[in-house]
């Protein structure tokens, strides 16, 4: 495996970096994932524009241009033997605010750690499609948006990890997060959607959460068939009463979600709207992918 480390290509035992770093220190950084079908990318330039956002919500300024990104991605799928006909990738990029002495203040850190990893992309088996996945609802709160907002896809992600630990203990899939106001939010690395009456909702990105790619691919589609679309602010009893739920994110897709706290969501299996919706998004996936040819 071949590791993008700060201007260089190094290999996997050789991409190490300093105790000292911000990043390992206090978790100070932002990071991405992004996925390719093929040798294409999966809205590269929105992955793309939300890691400089992110950086940019934490003062941190990302010393690779924008419009160099596409290409390193490019060489950083190229140099692993992924993103090609025979293999998607899973492209990491994290950014730390870099290697300082001891102390908070970011001025510490001259410049930050760039680092891109890309290896063959996992997805979950088909049976969790075929069947559905069960989640629960976590005891551990969405990070206050005043405190640490959800839209920055930040390194420190204890606030997820706590979250996922509960789920597995649970013996579940993942676990949905509630906010300050016990309103649903998101998942721990994915947006959460439910279906009542035909209708599909999903937790409005105000109630704290992610402003998850797929889920804005997600919408739109539903938005395209006029399928009707309600972000807003939801209490735990709606989605235990819904008669679908699923979850999004970019290497996952659409995820049916057929338990819900060990109660079964509608009929315990992947409802009509849910796989509606992921054959329409097999379908249109094209056309949120890069162009073909030269970038
Ligand atoms: N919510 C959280 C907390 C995430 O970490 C992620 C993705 O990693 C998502 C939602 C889904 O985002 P996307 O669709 O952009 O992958």
């Amino acid at each position: 495996m071949w590791i993008y480390l700060n201007n260089a290509f190094v290999k996997r035992e050789e991409a190490l970096i300093s105790v000292f770093d911000h990043g390992f220190l206090y978790g100070d950084g932002v990071y991405e994932t992004i996925r390719s079908y093929g040798d294409r990318l999966f809205m590269r330039d929105e992955h793309v524009a939300r890691l400089f956002r992110s950086a940019e919500a934490i003062g941190l300024t990302i010393p690779i241009p924008k419009e160099r990104w596409p290409e390193l991605l490019h060489e950083s799928m190229a140099r692993n033997g992924v993103g090609n006909a025979q293999q998607d990738a899973y492209l990491r990029i994290t950014v730390s605010r870099g290697v300082g002495d001891i102390g908070l203040d970011p001025a510490l850190c001259p410049s930050p750690t760039v680092v891109i990893m890309a290896k063959p992309l996992v997805t979950p088996a088909a049976t969790f499609y075929e069947k559905g996945v069960e989640l629960i609802i976590a005891s551990t709160r969405r990070n206050l948006p005043s405190a640490l907002s959800p839209h920055i896809k930040a390194t420190n992600f204890l606030n997820n990890i706590l979250a996922k630990r509960e789920a597995i203990a649970a013996g579940a899939f993942d676990s949905i997060l509630l906010n300050w106001e016990h309103h649903l939010t998101e998942c721990t690395v994915s947006n959460l959607f439910f279906v009542t009456d035909g209708r599909l909702q999903t937790p409005s990105v105000e109630c704290g959460l992610l402003d998850g790619i797929t889920r804005a691919v997600v919408i739109q589609l539903a938005r395209e068939q006029r399928i009707s679309t309600e972000e807003g602010r939801f209490a735990p009893v709606q989605l235990h009463r819904a008669d679908e739920c699923f979850v999004t994110n970019t290497s996952m897709e659409i995820m049916p979600v057929t338990a819900v706290d060990h109660k079964q969501i509608g009929s315990g299996k992947p409802g009509p709207l849910t796989r509606q919706l992921r054959k329409l998004f097999i379908g249109a996936r094209e056309r949120f992918l890069e162009p073909a040819s030269p970038r």
